[in-house]
C-alpha cells in the first residue's frame, strides 16, 4: 500500500488505527490538537480510569500491548452496592466470579498507545494540530497551529476524533452526512477517594455503585490506591449546591459512607467540571472513499456500559479486516466497515442508555438481585 492516510485525533481510537495500518506498510500522520499528554498533565475533569473488557483486549492483545496494558490493570469481578444504610451488597459479574472488567487509567492507556504508534514504521505523529478545514473529495486538510495555518493532502482521511469530532463537522457542512446527537438530561462530575494509609478505602475488586434512583454515583480503583468516583445527576442539580456547608450536609444525607473517605471533596465538588452526555447518531460514516469516521467520533455512546473505547477498539480490528477482504482498497473498505458495524454500534449505544436505568435504581432492588441469582444458576 502506497497511499498517505491522515488521521485526525490521537485518543484511543486514532493512535491503536495508527499502530494496526503501520502493521500493513501504510504511511500514516497521526494529527492531534493538545500538546504531547506524555509531556503534560492529564485534563481535569476527562475521565481518569476505564473499565476495560474483553472487547478492547482482543485489540490489544494484537498489537501486543495487552502485557503491557494489564501489568497496571485491577480487575473488578463485580458491583459492590452502597445503599443509603444498611451493608453493602457484592452482586458477581459472572456466577464462577472468574470474569472481570479491568479498571485501567486511561491516561496511561492513551500514553502506551502513542508510544506504540510513535515508534512503528512510516508513522509520524504531529501534536498542536487542530482540523479546522477539509474537503473530503479532494482529501484536503487544514490545521490550526502555534505556528499559523497549516495546508496539507491525504489519500486517505480517517476522523478519529472523538464526539465532537471537527472532520464530522466539515463533512455535515458538505452536506456529506447527516447527524443526530442525543444529549442526556444528565451531566457528570468526578471526585477523588484517596488511599487511606497507603491503602485502598474501599474493595478494589469491585465497580462500586451508589444507586439513588434518578442518580447515581459510581466509583472505580486506580493503581496508586485511589479511587475515582462519577457523578452522574440531572444536570442542572450540580448548580443547587455552591457553599461547603451545603455540600457537605447533602452528602451526609445521600452517600454518608463517602464523607469520612473524601477529604477533598468539597473542593473536587466546587473545582471540578460538569461533563456532558450523549449519543451520536451519523449517516453515513464516509464519503467517497476516502474520507470516514471512526469511534467516538462515528458513534459516541453514554458511558454507562464501559464500552464506548471497547467499541471504538472493535471499529479498528473490523476495519483492519475490511482492509484485508478487500485487498486493501480503502474505496471498498469504507463502505465495507460501515456495513459490518453499524448494526453493533447502534446496539451497544441503546444497551448503555437503558443500563443507566439499572444501575442507577434497578440494582438496588431485591426483586433484581433475585432475578440475577436466577439468572446465574
Ligand atoms: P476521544 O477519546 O475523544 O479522542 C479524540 C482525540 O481527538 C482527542 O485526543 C482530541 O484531543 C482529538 N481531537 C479532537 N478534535 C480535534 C481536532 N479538531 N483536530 C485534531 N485533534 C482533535 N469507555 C469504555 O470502554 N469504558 C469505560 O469505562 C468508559 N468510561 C467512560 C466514562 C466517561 C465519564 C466518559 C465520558 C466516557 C467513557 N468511556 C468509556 C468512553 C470512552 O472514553 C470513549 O469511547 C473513548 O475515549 C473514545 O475514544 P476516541 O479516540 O474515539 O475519542
Amino acid at each position: 500500500m502506497s497511499e498517505r492516510v491522515a488521521i485526525v485525533g490521537a485518543g484511543l481510537t486514532g493512535s491503536l488505527l495508527a499502530c494496526f495500518l503501520a502493521r500493513r506498510g501504510v504511511r500514516v500522520t497521526l494529527y492531534e490538537r493538545r500538546p504531547d499528554p506524555r509531556t503534560g498533565q492529564a485534563e481535569r475533569g476527562r475521565s481518569i480510569n476505564l473499565a476495560i473488557s474483553e472487547r478492547g483486549l482482543d485489540a490489544l492483545r494484537r498489537i501486543d500491548l495487552v502485557d503491557q496494558v494489564m501489568a497496571d490493570a485491577l480487575p473488578m469481578k463485580g458491583r459492590m452496592i452502597h445503599p443509603v444504610e444498611g451493608p453493602l451488597d457484592f452482586q458477581p459479574y459472572s456466577a464462577t466470579r472468574d470474569r472481570a472488567i479491568n479498571s485501567i487509567s486511561r491516561g496511561a492507556l492513551n500514553n502506551a498507545l502513542l508510544d506504540a504508534a510513535a515508534k512503528a514504521p512510516g508513522v509520524d505523529v504531529v501534536f498542536e494540530h487542530r482540523l479546522v478545514g477539509l474537503d473530503s473529495q479532494a482529501g484536503a486538510l487544514v490545521f490550526d497551529t502555534p505556528a499559523g495555518r497549516v495546508e496539507t493532502t491525504a489519500d486517505v482521511v480517517l476522523g478519529a476524533d472523538g464526539a465532537g469530532s471537527a472532520v464530522r463537522g466539515q463533512l455535515l457542512a458538505e452536506s456529506a452526512l447527516t447527524e443526530d446527537v442525543d444529549f442526556l438530561d444528565y451531566g457528570y462530575k468526578e471526585l477523588s477517594i484517596p488511599a487511606r494509609d497507603g491503602e485502598f478505602a474501599l474493595d478494589p475488586g469491585a465497580l462500586h455503585i451508589w444507586p439513588r434512583g434518578t442518580s447515581m454515583m459510581i466509583a472505580l480503583p486506580n493503581p496508586d490506591r485511589s479511587f475515582t468516583c462519577t457523578l452522574f445527576w440531572p444536570a442542572g442539580s450540580f448548580d443547587a449546591l455552591t457553599t461547603p456547608a451545603s455540600i457537605e450536609r447533602y452528602f451526609a444525607e445521600h452517600y454518608p459512607d463517602l464523607l469520612p473517605m473524601a477529604p477533598g471533596l468539597v473542593e473536587d465538588y466546587l473545582n471540578n467540571p460538569v461533563g456532558v452526555l450523549g449519543t451520536v447518531h451519523a449517516s453515513p460514516w464516509q464519503a467517497h472513499g476516502r474520507t470516514a469516521l471512526i469511534g467516538d467520533a462515528a458513534h459516541a455512546i453514554v458511558p454507562f456500559y464501559g464500552q464506548g473505547a471497547n467499541c471504538a477498539f472493535e471499529d479498528v480490528v473490523e476495519l483492519d479486516r475490511c482492509l484485508d477482504a478487500t485487498g486493501g482498497s480503502w474505496a471498498r473498505s469504507l463502505p465495507l466497515f460501515e456495513a459490518r458495524r453499524r448494526e453493533n454500534t447502534e446496539a451497544i449505544a441503546e444497551m448503555a442508555l437503558a443500563n443507566f436505568v439499572e444501575m442507577r435504581d434497578k440494582v438496588a432492588s431485591p426483586v433484581f438481585r433475585l432475578g440475577k441469582q436466577i439468572e446465574h444458576t
